[in-house]
């Protein structure tokens, strides 16, 4: 897949082509959403609860009595339901789901209860029906999932007969029919352009942090991204006191490469270094540009031993790598760990210094602690 490809949306389910993509949007948006889904749940639940009042002052008969307490427990139930899988749930996918299947669940329990609700006449059924419409688009769920709930329902309420609908006008059902259609159609319109525009401003934001965090000549971490993850690192061994490895390395007589190749040659040698040092660390460990010429490696969960000999393994390889100049690339090597009551600048003092200590033995080597 091509970068660019990585971010295309497609234009009828507002899905990410790209699925680790989607999956890292969806998350974000549902945790974000469901933040505010849950008080506007216990709202809705009260509200329900609430409308007990006036249809019990307003129903004429009380043969319906019993059937509107059963409708309304029956939707609280479920509305708590809805809360505590809201609140709990930690796949996403699966809540978007259940969230589909509850509103179906509670649309159907009102429309085939309708007709116990006291002064419900055709156009208020009508009203009623586009604000829960509305209701389902402001529901935390994928897109394509609040179009067919929507469908589902405006079928349901439009194409089902009920005693509701039974005796209106054929003009005037019409009427409402193709208005309702086309406000659904403006609310999925509006989300539509709104859920396209979030996603573009998503992938925006992402692209600007990884611009910020990334060397533009070898895309390796910049040394800004280096220093939040040295920040982390140094929080997690205070917290578990599993061994770090730091190793910085710098190019030796780099100066001469530039001056006999040229700056662009000089380039070339960094970002082959960089794929090279690449195939030898650990997915875990982080690797980055530290200044000019100087790369930097911190590595979880290895001690100072190891480190000394990822550090020698990594001199020899490209010492021996054929950069294509005719001439041998070395680089020196500044190895330590991250010890109790280490700081940032403690650690970058010490291995800064072992470096300098490399550079002074003739270059070319690895240097730690052991050796001064
Ligand atoms: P030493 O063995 O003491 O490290 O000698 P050196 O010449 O490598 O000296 P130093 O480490 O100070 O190297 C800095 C040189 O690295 C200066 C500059 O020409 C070169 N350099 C720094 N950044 C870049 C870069 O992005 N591209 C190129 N081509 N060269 C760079
Ligand atoms: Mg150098
Ligand atoms: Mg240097």
């Amino acid at each position: 897949m091509k970068a660019k490809d990585k971010y295309l949306i497609n234009k009828f389910t507002c899905r990410f082509k790209d699925k680790r993509l989607e999956q890292e949007y969806f998350d974000r948006t549902m945790d974000a959403d469901k933040k505010y889904t849950q008080p506007l749940i216990i709202l809705i639940s009260l509200a329900f609860l609430l409308f007990i009042i006036p249809e019990l002052l307003l129903l004429s008969s009380t043969s319906g009595l019993g059937e509107i307490f059963l409708i309304r427990f029956m939707t609280l139930v479920i509305l708590i339901g809805l809360y505590i899988i809201i609140r709990q749930g930690s796949d996403n996918k699966k809540i978007a789901y259940l969230i589909s299947i509850i509103e179906l669940v509670l649309m159907f329990i009102y429309f085939s209860t309708m007709h116990t609700f006291a002064s419900l006449d055709f156009l208020t059924s009508v009203l009623n029906l586009i604000v829960l419409i509305s209701v389902i688009f402001i529901i935390p769920n994928m897109f394509i999932n609040k179009i067919v709930v929507s469908a589902i329902v405006y079928m349901g309420f439009f194409i089902f007969p009920n005693q509701i609908l039974s005796n209106v006008d054929s003009g005037l059902y019409a009427i409402a029919m193709t208005n309702t259609f086309l406000i659904v159609l403006m609310i999925a319109i509006v989300h539509h352009r709104v859920n396209y525009f979030d996603r573009i401003k998503f992938v925006n934001e992402k692209e600007l942090i990884i611009l910020s965090e990334t060397d533009p000549l070898t895309k390796i971490y910049n040394r800004a991204r280096f220093d939040s993850e040295m920040i982390k690192w140094i929080k997690i061994k205070d917290r578990y006191d599993n061994p770090i490895a730091i190793i910085l390395m710098d190019f030796d007589y780099f100066k001469e490469v530039n001056d006999q190749h040229g700056h662009l040659k000089g380039d070339k040698v960094l970002v082959e270094t960089a794929r090279l040092v690449e195939t030898l660390i650990r997915e875990t460990d982080v690797f980055a540009r530290w200044g000019g010429e100087e790369f930097i490696l911190l590595l979880p969960e290895t001690d100072r031993s190891n480190a000394i000999k990822l550090a020698e393994r990594i001199r020899e390889t490209i010492c021996t790598f054929d950069y294509g100049l005719g001439t041998t690339i070395t680089c020196s090597f500044g190895v330590t760990e991250i010890y109790d009551n280490d700081n940032l600048y403690s650690v970058f003092d010490r291995v800064d210094e072992l470096l300098y200590t490399a550079k002074d033995k003739g270059r070319n080597i690895v240097i730690s602690e052991k050796f001064t």
